[in-house]
């Protein structure tokens, strides 16, 4: 079968692959040490479970309007006032399944063939695919270890040309854990005032911050920002909803309508009973949040710690999401070697940086049970003194 010029370029979700296998390794019998997904471990919180069962038993398993429930577009906006200071209305915001399906409806929407994305590296991995299949053109802007993973205003305003439509910002960062400051923020929002050109915030992981580390939108910086912004966000990563595929984009109606329009004639509504999950979630107390926070910072602790007393690994430490990116290429191993060779003598699942278009270093999701992070930790060191 012949598939599209499109389709071509565009390769699989190793994230989402390799999870499978580690998955299907375990079922088979094999104890691995599974670091692969940005999964939080946690079940989902008893109140947002139970408004979901209560939805059922209402009845809300009908159609709804494409754009997502109107409590939970309202509520959303709500949110998006009150944390981040973004002077939002229910009519700027679409629920969608999953941030990813966010990202995506907003490619299609706004990228044409030639355009060029501006996307910083170590990426998220379906950031340059979903660029691709909207038929744009991602240019990679690479940033440092020593630069704690983050683009500077510089590099942006470089990598800016008459063809640039939009710059993809991920702060929290995944696959880094990087947290860009409010001053890095308003600095990089200059550029994006400056130079005329959209700036999409994927807000995934704002939640998920240690050590005092401070989460700033974009769009607050300034009302000239937020009117260059358009917002990405979901529940799986802050509420432990992973499976449950909601999330919103959020920015000016005209868009809201244009990415509404292209899910309607994709996937229609999220599943109505999980968008009053959503709103549970988005209602109710916040100390869930918390409580898995404080988790995620005593593992990020052990975790870092643990890669940094490994002799040849090396990683900064993160001060966000629940990542840490290893520096492996003291080993004389690119990323997909060690972490192949890593789950075939070690029984331990990474995820090999070359797939975040960094072959120097693999990514370890630490959003799993302290005595995983250990007994991962001692065999990954076993691996590498073996080398
Ligand atoms: N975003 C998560 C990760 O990076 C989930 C997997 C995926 O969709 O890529 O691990």
């Amino acid at each position: 079968m012949h598939f599209t010029q499109r389709l071509s370029q565009v390769v699989p979700s190793v994230t989402l692959e390799i999870t499978a296998k580690a998955k299907k390794m375990r079922e088979e019998g094999v104890d691995v040490c599974s670091f692969t997904a940005g999964e939080p471990d946690f079940p989902t919180p008893p109140h947002i479970v139970q408004a979901a069962k209560q939805a059922l038993d209402d009845g809300k398993t009908r159609y709804g309007p494409a754009a997502g429930e109107p409590a939970l577009r309202a509520a959303i906006a709500a949110k998006l006032r009150r944390d981040n200071q973004l002077p939002y209305e229910a009519q700027n915001i679409l629920v969608t399944n999953g941030g990813k399906q966010s990202l995506f409806n907003l490619m299609l929407a706004l990228i044409e063939q030639g355009d060029e994305v501006i996307i910083p590296a170590p990426y998220w991995l379906s950031y340059p695919e979903m660029v691709r299949l909207a038929e744009g053109a991602p240019v990679i802007v690479p940033t440092t270890a020593q630069a704690d993973y983050k683009v500077t205003p510089e590099q942006l305003r470089q990598a800016i040309t008459p063809k640039t439509k939009l710059f993809v910002l991920n702060s929290p960062s995944n696959p880094t854990g990087a947290v860009y400051s409010p001053e890095e923020i308003r600095a990089l929002a200059e550029v994006v005032i400056e130079r005329d050109i959209w700036v999409v915030s994927d807000e995934i992981y704002e939640k998920i911050l240690y050590d005092g580390a401070q989460h700033l939108s974009i769009g607050a910086a300034s009302p000239q920002a937020f009117a260059k912004t358009i917002i990405s966000n979901g529940f799986a990563k802050s509420y432990s909803m992973t499976g449950w595929r909601v999330g919103y984009l959020a920015g000016s109606p005209e868009l809201i309508k244009a990415c509404a329009n292209i899910q309607g004639h994709s996937t229609s509504n999220v599943c109505t009973f999980a968008q009053y999950g959503a709103l549970a979630a988005l209602e109710g107390s916040q100390d869930c949040v918390t409580e898995m926070v404080a988790a995620f910072a005593q593992r990020r602790r052990v975790m870092a710690e643990g890669i940094n007393q490994i002799p040849g690994l090396s990683c900064p430490t993160p001060f966000g999401a629940f990542y840490v990116f290893v520096d492996v290429s003291k080993t004389g191993l690119t990323s997909l070697q060690f972490s192949d060779a890593l789950l075939e003598r070690q029984q331990v699942a990474v995820i090999p940086g070359i797939a975040f278009g960094d072959d120097q270093c693999i990514r370890l999701s630490y959003a799993t049970d302290l005595e995983t992070i250990k007994t991962g930790l001692a065999r990954l060191g076993a691996f590498v003194s073996s080398l």
